[in-house]
């Protein structure tokens, strides 16, 4: 990772997951939601639509799983109240994770500054989990671990993390 310190401040050059959750893209706000981001300069380095597992969902939360509401946050995650997609973006820049985290939000919606993505389109279930709209990694070690969870190194426009050549038998799909 780059640093770059100053008399003031540190700036260190970081990734950061962001999931718009199935809520997010059944109440059309990706387009808002990118809009809101583009103000912090940081630029998107992968993107894309998942259609997610549960396989993939427990152990994105797996932090989690002790809680009541964990069973919910998955089903919440995989789409089974909105839609089955997540659209699954990389921020990259100077201090990302800070950035993104600020335009996003407290976690309860109701905590949330009103101004913020999660205060402004977030809400409550009556099963009382927090239906926020967006997911953002929150320090860099918990970026390294999601994003390569959720991306392989040639989805990315940069390699961000250390790679390693292997050779797999595998069946590819191709379109016909
Ligand atoms: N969550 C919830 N109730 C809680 C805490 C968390 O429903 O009391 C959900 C919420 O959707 C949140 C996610 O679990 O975004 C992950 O929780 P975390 O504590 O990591 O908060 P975040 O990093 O998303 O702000
Ligand atoms: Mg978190």
């Amino acid at each position: 990772m780059q640093e770059r310190r100053s008399s003031s401040s540190t700036m260190a050059v970081e990734q950061c997951l962001v999931l718009i959750k199935p809520d997010g893209l059944v109440k059309s706000l990706t387009g808002d939601i990118i809009s809101k981001f583009s103000e912090t300069e940081l630029i998107i380095v992968g993107s894309k639509v998942v259609q997610v597992t549960r396989e993939l969902a427990e152990e994105h939360y797996h932090h989690l799983r002790e809680e009541k509401f964990f069973d919910e946050l998955i089903k919440y995650i995989m789409g089974e109240y909105h839609t089955k997609r997540v659209l699954a973006l990389v921020y990259h820049g100077e201090n990302a994770i800070k950035k993104v985290r600020k335009i996003v939000g407290l976690t309860n919606p109701e905590l949330a500054e009103p101004t913020s993505i999660r205060g402004k389109y977030g809400r409550v279930t009556s099963k009382g989990v927090f239906e926020n709209v967006v997911h953002a990694s929150e320090n860099p070690k918990e970026a390294e671990r999601e994003i390569k969870l959720w991306f392989r190194p040639e989805e990315l426009v940069y390699t961000i993390y250390p790679t390693e050549a292997k050779n797999v038998a595998r069946t590819i799909i191709f379109w016909k």
